[in-house]
């Protein structure tokens, strides 16, 4: 089938990738020139597991190409997917429709022939009737459906969760639309993968239903942690516990600085706002959004407490930008509320975060970027760990704490076992676990810091 995917961003340059794997001819559409300008030299503007070989293996098959010229991409195509942004309004909670509808605009006059138009990213309930009548309105003879195909895919495992999802959902408003979809994930449920129809209205509240309730375990979990923590228990010991009923199950069960990234923060305000907006406030998510917001601010204290209480003149280390492992997306991630409430309170900041820190650069300042989690420690007064990489998991703990001026460790991501750290010579700060106290020892000599820039 031949695709115009419109919006080369995480969602739709996997997309666009994988269809055209899947056998598909695929233009995909960016309005950035930048982003254009590195995929026409064959790289990859964003971090992601799998996905440069993909696009390089498709470009070579003569599939998959990149363009600015919308139109013409989607005079050739049969199905047009919309996988721009819908990002927070700048005031309030509503999802910002502005990028879909502005592109919704310009596909509707490029019409050619009978097309599907499909939406990919996250829109509220209503939207896809919205658009329809939006594109109607713009060319009142073009032949077209509008269907709704939210995507589930996770950033860090983007290829494997499109090749291989727990399930399709489309939704639509005529057979005619959910045939031509129905071609178009024949690769997968080829394989058996379901595919389950719905009207466009249930499909829009499918994702966000899913997300909200998975950011809803998040929080769940890091309040139970907070719990424990006064309560005498480990949380690693409970969730444990929790997990293993099949009714419960394990994932989502990790305590941490408070969920971030492109997707829980945007969806579960947007769909707070739907919920308002029909005069049914759904409370649990509004609380959900609250305890998030309030743990995010709250990680400060946390640090500073750990240090003693002053943060002024302290030299911080923080391991990990990214708003989760595998990924360089920092959008909402923790570090952005706590690196600068960290440098509001006065310390002084080094960094160090794989492969997110040119993403950090353009957004901190005053930050001192690091080539290393040893060299960000160095004369260190605490360490953070924010991102659960598996490069930290494998830190030597005894050289960190050598190479810091106090051997403390705050790790909001469980990385660690106690008694590991405690070995280690660092007192060592959980999340819903007992606080581990190093031994005294001689106060390290301060090793020069290395202002090692990378
Ligand atoms: P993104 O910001 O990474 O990418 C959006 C891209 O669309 C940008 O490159 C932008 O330049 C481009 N764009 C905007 N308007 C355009 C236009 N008129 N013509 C051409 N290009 C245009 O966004 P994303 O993270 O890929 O998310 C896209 C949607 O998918 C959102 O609704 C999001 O909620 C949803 N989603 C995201 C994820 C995720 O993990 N990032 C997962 C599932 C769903």
């Amino acid at each position: 089938m031949k695709i115009a995917v419109i919006g080369a961003g995480y969602v739709g340059l996997v997309s666009a990738a994988c269809f055209a794997d899947f056998g598909h001819e695929v233009v995909c559409v960016d309005r950035d020139p930048r982003k254009l300008s590195l995929l026409e030299q064959g790289r990859i503007p964003i971090y992601e597991l799998g996905l440069e070989p993909l696009v390089t293996a498709n470009r070579q098959a003569g599939r998959l190409c990149f363009t600015d010229d919308l139109a013409q991409a989607v005079a050739a195509a049969e199905v047009v997917l919309l996988a721009v942004g819908t990002p927070t309004r700048a005031t309030g909670d509503a999802a910002d429709l502005a990028q879909l509808f502005s592109a919704a605009g310009e596909v509707a006059r490029a019409l050619r022939g009978f097309t599907v138009v499909v939406t990919k990213s996250t829109v509220p309930p209503g939207t896809a009737a919205r658009l329809r009548a939006t594109m109607a309105e713009a060319r009142p003879v073009g032949d077209f459906e509008v269907a709704s195909n939210p995507e589930f895919m996770r950033e860090g495992s983007a290829v494997e969760d499109f090749t291989q999802p727990d399930r399709v959902v489309v939704g639509v408003a005529s057979m005619r639309a959910e045939n031509v979809l129905r071609q178009l994930y024949r690769p997968l449920t080829a394989r058996n993968i379901p595919l389950l129809v719905t009207t466009c209205e249930a499909a829009e509240v499918i994702k966000y239903a899913a997300n909200t309730f998975l950011a809803t375990r998040i929080a769940f979990v890091n309040q139970l942690a907070d719990f424990c923590e006064r309560a005498g228990a480990d949380v690693g010991d409970v969730t444990r516990g929790m997990g293993l009923d099949k009714r419960i199950g394990p994932a989502f069960l990790a305590p941490g600085p408070g969920f971030g990234g492109s997707c829980f923060p945007k969806d579960t305000r947007a769909m707070a706002h739907a919920a308002r907006e029909v005069g049914q406030p759904f409370t649990i998510v509004e609380s959900v959004i609250a305890s998030n917001d309030t743990r995010k601010r709250q990680l400060v204290e946390r640090v500073a407490a750990a240090v003693g209480g002053t943060l002024g003149g302290r030299r911080i280390t923080v391991l990990g930008i990214a708003f989760k492992a595998d990924t360089d997306d920092i959008r909402e991630s923790s570090a952005l509320t706590l690196i600068p409430d960290l440098q509001a309170r006065g310390a002084r900041l080094a960094v160090f975060d794989p492969v997110a820190m040119d993403n950090g650069r353009q957004l901190f300042e005053d930050v001192e970027w690091c080539e290393d989690a040893y060299a960000a420690a160095t004369g260190a007064d605490a360490v953070v760990v924010l991102t659960e990489w598996n490069l930290f998991r494998g830190l030597d703990l005894a050289r960190l704490a050598r190479v810091m001026r106090q051997p403390v460790l705050v790790d909001f991501r469980n990385l660690f076992l106690p008694e590991d750290a405690l070995n280690a010579g660092l007192t060592y700060h959980s999340v819903g676990r007992p606080v581990v106290q190093a031994p005294d020892r001689p106060a390290a000599a301060v090793l020069p810091f290395r202002s090692g820039t990378v």
